[in-house]
């Protein structure tokens, strides 16, 4: 019985022990296992895998290290891993390690590795930890991917984002953020900057004749001088000598403009003289194909001195400048000072009272007589734009007419125009006050006469009112019918089909050569008036109106004079064989309403009643 007794725990005890045994055994393999599966995911993994002590010594390096950073095993032994990562990031590295050690997981994090050649290699790397028994933290396992060449492309394409795919300059989208922030320090903190916006000369023709290729080659050969002319600009250099370290950026915004942000430089002798070297870089001579070809480039300059309120004004201040140095003929610089702003501030401001001038129906049409000169019968009227303004009162097409042409709003302005004349033709005729029927003469600009929209405005006009087209006349100066001859022969010979006739205004003035003259189809010319006048003091003049009405006249072509405000004009005139007239001396430009009886009436000289515009 007791040996029963002693026996049972003994066989516990000994199953218990065999049991320890096998539970030793099967750990023991377990962890041979997992080593093992350790060992072969390591060896055979793209990414690297190291294993470290706390201490940060190498106890184990998979075989990626060698294809990734060129170093064999026995290498990585003898070099510090401490020392291969980039200066810059090993604090980062040490304190993830860290971080991970006491916290027992791993941060993601991106570093740089030397490459056995001397190159950096970008890795992106994950930490684990193994406790011991104690549950004390005793490795670190670190995963290391080599994400360099997609940080390249990342890299890469942000560089696209912000530079110009063809001479590889900061783009637009980079100049604005510099701007900006120029901008902002010159407000913020007094550190003045001067914008340069450089603009080839012609180059949409030079493009034309010689080919985008030649185009291409002259942007991009500019791009590298000017960028040298930069580089070693001697003003800018006095200025870095003088401490104030200035940076000059080179930007291409795109066409054949680019822009320079010279920071620090706020004198503008010493913007011109920049100007001045970039110009003389532009001036020396291209080659395409063995054939020498020469540039030349107008710049704007806007200073920071001049108040802005927005980045945005600095640009539209810049670009006026340079479109003034175009105006005077290329080849120039032009700074925009504070008086030049002010004209551009009030340019802008009238642009906009432009705007609203058409939707508030602040336009009206005055109408100015033109008669035969002979029997002072009334034979047409001109149509004459005029803005009442609010608080200005009549303002004069003299004083708005550019700033519509320029904003493009002239063309809207011009289809409101149509109309309403051939409301006012439609109108004369139904009250029969006239034994001829009258006509009317519109005015046409450079944009107007090239906007698409002019035969159907006119077309549209013309149904509304059920007029006869051969009662409506268009005016345009020989200096819009010279701008672009094709276009014009084409728009008039349109008109002409339309039954529409067309005067050329203001003529003698421009540079209409016989040949334009003969190839525009149209049926009149109007002697400008500056002519008129001077006809009786210069004999000059005199031989030149007289050559005019000469020419017109054999040509088949009618004669108005305009501007004439004396009956010694009008004589003159008559002797000369001018048969129409218009001015002063007949009629100021009449309101619709006064036009009718101005035409039953006797006419003579000039009553007061007229309407001008200041
Ligand atoms: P324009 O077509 O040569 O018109 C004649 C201008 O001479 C008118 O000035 C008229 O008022 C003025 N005038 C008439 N008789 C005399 C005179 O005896 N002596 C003097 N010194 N001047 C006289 P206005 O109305 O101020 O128009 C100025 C210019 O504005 C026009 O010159 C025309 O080029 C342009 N314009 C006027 N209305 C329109 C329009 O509806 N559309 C377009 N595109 N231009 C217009
Ligand atoms: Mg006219
Ligand atoms: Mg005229």
């Amino acid at each position: 019985m007791l040996l029963q007794w002693f026996w049972v725990p003994l066989g516990a005890l000994a199953v218990l022990a065999l049991y320890q045994q096998v539970r030793i055994y099967q750990i023991h393999r377990e962890s041979k296992k997992k080593e093992e599966l350790f060992q072969i995911v390591t060896e055979n993994a793209a990414d690297m895998i190291a294993l470290v002590d706390v201490k940060g010594r190498r106890l184990y390096n998979s075989p990626a290290y060698k294809r990734i950073l060129g170093y064999s095993a026995a290498e990585l032994g003898e070099t510090s891993a401490f020392e291969q990562i980039h200066p810059d990031d090993r604090f980062r590295v040490l304190d993830a390690a860290r971080e991970a050690r006491e916290t027992g997981t791993g941060k993601r994090l991106e570093y740089r590795i030397k490459h056995k050649d001397g190159s950096w290699r970008v890795l992106e790397s994950v930490a684990s930890t193994i406790r011991d028994a104690k549950g004390e933290v005793a490795k670190l396992v670190i995963v290391n991917r080599d994400i360099t060449e997609r940080k390249r492309a990342e890299e890469q394409l942000q560089h696209n984002l912000f530079h110009d795919p063809l001479t590889n300059l900061p783009n637009r989208r980079l100049f604005l953020d510099r701007l900006q922030s120029s901008f902002a320090r010159a407000r913020d903190a007094g550190r003045p900057y001067t914008l340069l916006l450089v603009n080839v000369d012609h180059f949409k023709v030079f493009n034309e004749t010689m080919g985008t290729v030649a185009g291409d080659h002259v942007l991009l050969e500019l791009s590298r001088r000017l960028a040298t002319r930069l580089r070693q600009d001697e003003t800018i250099a006095r200025r870095e000598s003088s401490g104030a370290s200035p940076e000059a950026v080179l930007f291409r915004l795109g066409g054949d403009e680019f822009t320079i942000l010279l920071d620090v430089v706020d004198d503008p002798s010493d913007a011109l003289r920049v100007a001045k070297s970039i110009q003389a870089a532009v001036a020396e001579p291209f080659f395409v194909e063995t054939r020498e070809m020469r540039v030349s480039a107008s710049i704007g300059i806007a200073l920071s001195t001049v108040t802005h309120e927005r980045p945005e004004d600095v640009l539209k201040d810049v670009d006026v400048a340079m479109r003034r140095a175009k105006a005077l003929g290329g080849s120039r610089c032009e700074v925009l000072d504070e008086a030049m702003h002010t004209r551009a501030v009030g340019r802008l401001r009238l642009e906009a009272d432009l705007r609203t001038a058409l939707t508030e129906r602040q336009f009206r049409v005055f109408y100015q007589p033109v008669v035969e000169l002979a029997s002072r019968r009334v034979v047409s009227f001109e149509a004459l734009l005029r803005w009442e303004h609010p608080s200005q009162g009549l303002i004069s097409p003299y004083r708005f007419i550019e700033a519509a042409e320029d904003t493009g709003i002239l063309v809207s302005i011009g289809h409101w125009l149509l109309l309403q004349t051939c409301r006012q033709l439609r109108d004369w005729a139904a009250a029969n006050f006239s034994a001829q029927p009258i006509h009317i003469t519109v005015n046409v600009s450079a944009r107007q006469l090239a906007d698409a929209r002019l035969v159907n405005d006119l077309q549209d006009a013309l149904q509304q009112s059920g007029v006869d087209p051969a009662l409506l006349q268009l005016e345009m100066t020989e200096s819009v019918a010279a701008a672009d001859p094709k276009l014009t022969v084409t728009v008039l010979s349109h008109l002409k089909h339309m039954g529409i006739g067309v005067i050329l205004d203001d003529f003698g003035t421009g540079t209409t050569s016989l040949r334009g003259l003969r190839q525009f189809p149209v049926d009149a010319l109007k002697i400008d008036r500056s002519l008129v006048r001077e006809m009786q003091t210069d004999r000059a003049t005199s031989d030149i109106v007289e050559l005019i009405i000469t020419l017109a006249h054999k040509m088949s072509l009618r004669v108005i004079a305009e501007g004439i405000e004396t009956s010694r004009q009008l004589e003159r005139l008559l002797e000369l064989g001018c048969e129409f007239g218009q001015g002063y001396y007949f009629s100021q430009p009449l309101e619709a309403k006064a036009v009718q009886q101005f035409v039953r009436q006797q006419i003579g000289p000039a009553r007061k009643s007229g309407a001008g515009a200041s």
